[in-house]
């Protein structure tokens, strides 16, 4: 087979590169682009690239067979040694709120784009690679990606996908047989690791700082280019672009924002660096890295050592952090619409839409079929102090609440004796009994059958969650050469709502060794 006829069927139609200004600079070296949304840039070749993992459904989704995924071109592309013909390497520039400080300029500095293609459904997807080297955006970092932190992004990108979470995507985990230097914990000990690829695949990688970059440097037109290209592209539902449009998109962007945080709360998910760079304005989860998934259920809890003093991302923050987000969004399209005061008024209603959308989701995970403001949120409140009181494994508790029999004696407490990390007081078992017979007589109110109720709360209380103790183990597993376990998580994570009782030591707690342990715990930015 020719290099030609392997992905005859995928064509590229490259249209943010057709249609937006571009970096007449070429040259690869770090450096402050100004009057252009991106800059052309090849990946630099690694040494010996091997797919370790990949996604089936993405590859499918985009036409690549699964010879064509087996093939060396195929690892060779998607380890950055070669193009597929069509595809048009850039790097995008943009800036960014890091953790609330305005940072300037930060850019593609370790993803580089290779082009876009589109599904038989008409949905347009830009295939990145990330660690594929040095970009004009790199600052003093080496544009590479070690293996771990390539692990978990490859690995939650597509769980999150299968929770059915708005996500960007992954198609493929290259190792590249190169050795990277990297200072895990900034504490002058660094250690070489092996370097790895993941090809990222989104409708669009453009974030809230796409747009602040422009307003920084009062590049109106740039910015005005921009948002139109987005809006004809992801937003064509909406119309031209017109002053009108723009609101319109503002409130959509923070409708979109708001669902997927509600989706976060659901499942437990923490993001962990939530900078207006890492905030996509398609509403997607962006950026896996210094991410968790809270075991038990506690609202102050962040896996970011980077943030751990400020606790500005921890988990119960995090519908806070994303209107702040939002806030720098708008200020950065107020030279689109001229007036702050509409878009202040959308932006208010962010604290009324999430409320509505998360008790909505609140009841569902109770099993509810309506959220009852007059019995529900005093039940909501209590049980959240009641999970925050003693460690209560979040995903167990609400799995096993959906098999409490209404119609038995509502004394038992299983749903949390199951969740629960340590033996409770008297106290706590008190309560717990107290809160489970409220919440027996409220589910009782809604009308359907113990199954009918049960299917419900199944499928929106996931049983299986990547908890950051599985993607560790799977972590140490693949530096030992034996890669299976990413496979076989990825496998888990496809169906994390059904029972799969052949995978039930997947759904088990956090283990006592993985509380404080790197990589479960305690993760840093940008490795
Ligand atoms: P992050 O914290 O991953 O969102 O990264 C913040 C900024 O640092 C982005 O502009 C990244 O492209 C850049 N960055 C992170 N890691 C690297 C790296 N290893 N090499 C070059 N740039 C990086
Ligand atoms: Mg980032």
């Amino acid at each position: 087979m020719t290099n030609e006829t392997m992905t005859d069927s995928i064509t590229f139609e490259n249209r943010f590169t057709r249609k937006l200004p571009a970096d007449p600079n070429t040259d690869n070296i770090p450096r402050q682009v100004t009057g252009a949304s991106f800059t052309r840039v090849q990946p630099t070749p690694v040494k010996n690239p091997h797919v370790i993992a990949h996604s089936r459904e993405m590859a499918e989704l985009l036409g690549f067979s699964e010879e064509t995924v087996h093939s060396e071109q195929f690892a060779r592309v998607m380890g950055g040694n070669e193009l597929f013909p069509g595809m048009d390497p850039f790097a995008m520039n943009y800036g960014g709120h890091q953790f609330g400080q305005w940072a300037g300029q930060l850019g593609d500095g370790r993803a580089i784009n290779l082009g876009e293609t589109s599904s038989p459904d008409g949905q347009h997807w830009m295939l990145q690679l990330k660690g594929a080297g040095p970009t004009p955006y790199s600052r003093t970092a080496d544009g590479r990606a070690v293996l771990r932190s390539s692990i978990r992004e490859f690995l939650c990108s597509e769980a999150m996908f299968h929770l059915g979470i708005p996500t960007t995507r992954a198609l493929s985990l290259v190792l590249t047989g190169d050795q990277i230097e990297r200072d895990m914990f900034y504490d002058g000990h660094p250690k070489f690791e092996p370097g790895a690829v993941v090809c990222r695949v989104s409708p669009s990688f453009v974030r809230f700082g796409s747009f602040q970059i422009h307003v920084a440097r009062q590049e109106i037109e740039l910015l005005r280019q921009l948002a139109a290209f987005t809006i004809e592209s992801d937003f064509s539902h909406l119309g031209s672009p017109s002053k009108e449009v723009y609101l319109k998109w503002f409130e959509e962007v923070c409708h979109r924002t708001a669902d997927m945080i509600i989706h976060w709360m659901r499942v437990g998910f923490v993001h962990g660096v939530m900078n207006t760079d890492n905030m996509s304005v398609l509403g997607l989860t962006i950026d896996y890295g210094p991410y968790g998934w809270i075991d038990n259920y506690d609202q102050d809890w962040t896996p970011n050592t980077t943030d751990a003093h400020s606790r500005r991302y921890v988990f119960g923050n995090q519908p806070q952090v994303a209107q702040w987000n939002l806030a720098q969004f708008a200020r950065s399209i107020v030279p689109l619409v001229d007036e702050v005061e509409q878009l202040q008024a959308i932006l208010d209603e962010f604290a009324d839409y999430y409320l509505l959308g998360f008790q909505k989701m609140m009841a569902a995970k109770l099993g509810f079929k309506n959220f009852n403001a007059d019995s529900d949120e005093e039940l909501l409140t209590d049980l959240f102090a009641l999970l925050q009181a003693e460690e209560t494994d979040m995903t167990i508790f609400f799995r096993k609440l959906a098999a409490v029999n209404l119609e038995e004696d509502p004394n038992h407490v299983d749903p949390f004796r199951e969740a629960w990390y340590a033996e409770p007081s008297d106290d706590l078992l008190n309560r717990a009994k107290q809160w489970l017979s409220r919440y027996v007589d409220r589910a009782g109110q809604d009308v359907s059958s113990a199954h009918e109720r049960k299917l419900r709360m199944n499928a929106v209380n996931p049983k299986y969650v990547l908890r950051n103790y599985l993607a560790q183990q799977a972590i140490d597993r693949s530096h030992e050469g034996d890669h299976s376990m990413i496979s076989e998580l990825l496998e888990v994570m496809r169906k994390p709502y059904d029972e799969q009782p052949q995978f039930e030591h997947y759904a088990s707690k956090r283990p006592e060794w993985a509380r404080n342990k790197a990589g479960c715990s305690m993760l840093s930015c940008s490795s």
